[in-house]
């Protein structure tokens, strides 16, 4: 077990205490109704409660909400930059001290942990350049006098609900490029990781506070069926951008569109890296290693399929399997420890049914896949990772098993390769690893890679954000974070100016009145 006192050090050192409010509004609200309490998957032992946000104070929020927007859609978006600049700032002086409560809350190792503090500051850095430069493009008009062209005009409020697996990050990508573009932002963080989001929302107020700006972003917590409903219901929000699993997201789907609300789907993957006879070995070794084992395989893009030439298969393989062994499981307090815990014990019953129904459908368990009990920690959540010779006919390599578990598959030409690449209902990240131009030319055709990220010699895991992220098929479609991503938190409106004397119709019509 953790020792009490180390728990409460990491707490206290970002600002939480053993019960904590889930509601930001500009300020904490306090009130007490349900109490949701956040357990460690290191140990099982319990963290700290959270007071869940109720009906009546969840309405408050979205009407501060409103009224911010009003406000804050209207500043100079250089002068919205600012604020997350100052954002990115304290993020980076509290790095450490959040990144540790993440590894507390979530179990990812302490890089890992710290890393996912990084991705914030990162984006920050990228939304305070891009508050300089929303641009919008000018059209030649067809008529005299005329000028045309579009500007990207602040949406409303928005919603993000974010999953337990980077429980601060996916929020950053959304909120600090939806800020810049003159949103307001309300966060409903995963219920299993609500400790993290409070902690960061504490960093945002302060910066928020000095600077005397509105309620732009504020922070609701409970479960996915109570306040995550009211989110993804609200027509207040404009846009709800949801990070999850694909029954959740369907879901979801299913309720913005009925309200003609805008959506951005960032849903599950089932990534596979093509290991050629033509590439580099110890760099795909640990591409996919890197892929199947960080974060434990809780990663959307986490590599779940090795898609190996049969003329490398048993040398692989057998490498493959070297590095698996050598790969240290338990805690992430822990030096040298790779593999951490899963986020909890439903998670290893997923994993173990997994590995049972592949059995059952032919497939064959090369390593690990088993629950792991680590010394000290036998009531955390850990497993021993898994290699499983895939079977042709397979249905539970077509699923995404959130765990490490790696299926292997031989080849014997790139188009088979791409055939069961393609194969699943998953189309997030994609990888080969191949010096053949060739090969990777055909990768990235029309008929290649049918994923929304496709990475040449580099593994599926681990994107920059620099980058437009998301993926195709049931991963749902959304584009996150980088490159003109931004567009999606603004509406395009189209402007026409006459500044002419008459007025020459469109397509030359005429209407001499
Ligand atoms: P989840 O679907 O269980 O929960 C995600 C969020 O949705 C949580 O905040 C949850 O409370 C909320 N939610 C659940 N039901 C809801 C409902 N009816 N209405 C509104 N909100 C609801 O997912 P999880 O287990 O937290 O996360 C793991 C999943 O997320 C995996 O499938 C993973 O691939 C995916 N993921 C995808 C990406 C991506 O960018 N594509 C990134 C990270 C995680």
């Amino acid at each position: 077990m953790m020792d009490r006192a180390e728990i409460s050090r990491i707490l206290s050192d970002v600002g939480l205490s053993e019960t904590n409010y889930g509601t930001f509004d500009g300020r904490w609200v306090d009130e007490g109704v349900e109490r949701i309490v956040s357990h460690s998957p290191v140990d099982g032992s319990e963290i700290a409660g959270v007071f869940a946000t109720s009906t009546e104070t969840y309405e408050h929020v979205i009407r501060k909400s409103v009224e911010a927007f009003n406000r804050w859609s209207l500043m100079p978006p250089p002068e919205r930059g600012i604020l997350v600049r100052e954002i990115g700032n304290a993020l980076r002086l509290n790095k450490e001290k959040l990144g540790r409560l993440v590894s507390l809350e979530v179990g990812k190792t302490k890089s890992e942990g710290e890393g996912e503090i990084q991705e914030m500051i990162d984006v920050a850095d990228f939304a305070v350049g891009l508050s300089r430069q929303l641009y919008g493009l000018t059209i030649a008009s067809e008529r005299p006098n005329h000028r045309m062209y579009e500007q990207w005009v602040p949406l409303g409020p928005i919603g993000v609900i974010s999953s337990f697996n980077f429980p601060c990050s996916v929020w950053s990508w959304n909120s600090f490029i939806a800020a810049v573009a003159g949103d307001t932002i309300v966060w409903k963080p995963s219920s299993k990781a609500p400790l993290t989001a409070i902690a960061v929302m504490k960093v945002v107020e302060q910066v928020v506070e000095r600077l005397g700006y509105p309620q732009i972003f504020s922070l609701v917590t409970g479960s996915g069926g109570t306040i995550g409903e009211l989110v993804s219901g609200d027509r207040r929000i404009k846009l709800v951008s949801f990070t999850g699993s694909i029954p959740s997201g369907k879901h979801i789907s299913r309720v913005v569109s009925e309200r003609l609300g805008r959506t951005i789907l960032e849903l599950g993957g089932n990534n596979a890296a093509i290991v050629s006879s033509r590439s580099d070995m110890d760099i795909a070794l640990k591409g996919v290693a890197f892929g199947a084992l960080a974060t434990a395989g809780q990663r959307c893009t986490s590599t779940r399929r090795a898609i190996v030439d049969s003329a490398i298969y048993d040398s692989f393989v057998e490498r493959l399997i070297r590095a698996y062994s050598s790969a240290r499981v338990g805690s992430p307090f822990n030096e040298g420890v790779l593999v951490g815990p899963l986020i909890d014990d439903k998670a290893v019953e997923n994993f173990l049914n997994a590995i049972e129904q592949a059995r059952s459908e032919g497939g064959k368990i090369l390593f690990g896949g088993s629950r792991a009990s680590i010394k000290g920690h036998e009531n955390g959540h850990y497993v021993i990772p898994a290699v499983i010779e895939a079977r042709k006919g397979m249905k539970i390599d077509k699923v995404e098993t959130f765990a490490p578990i790696l299926y292997i598959y031989r080849y014997n030409t790139i188009e088979e390769a791409l055939e069961i690449h393609n194969s699943v209902p998953q189309g997030l990240s994609s990888s080969i690893f191949s010096n053949d131009i060739r090969e990777v030319e055909y990768f990235l055709s029309a008929r290649g890679s049918d994923c929304g990220i496709a990475n040449i010699n580099t593994g599926t895991a681990g994107a920059e954000i620099g980058g437009a992220f998301g993926g195709e098929k049931e991963t749902g479609g959304g584009r996150e974070s980088g490159s003109d991503s931004w567009k999606s938190y603004m509406r395009r409106q189209t402007v026409t100016i006459n500044y002419g004397r008459d007025l020459p119709l469109s397509q030359g019509v005429r209407f001499d009145i």
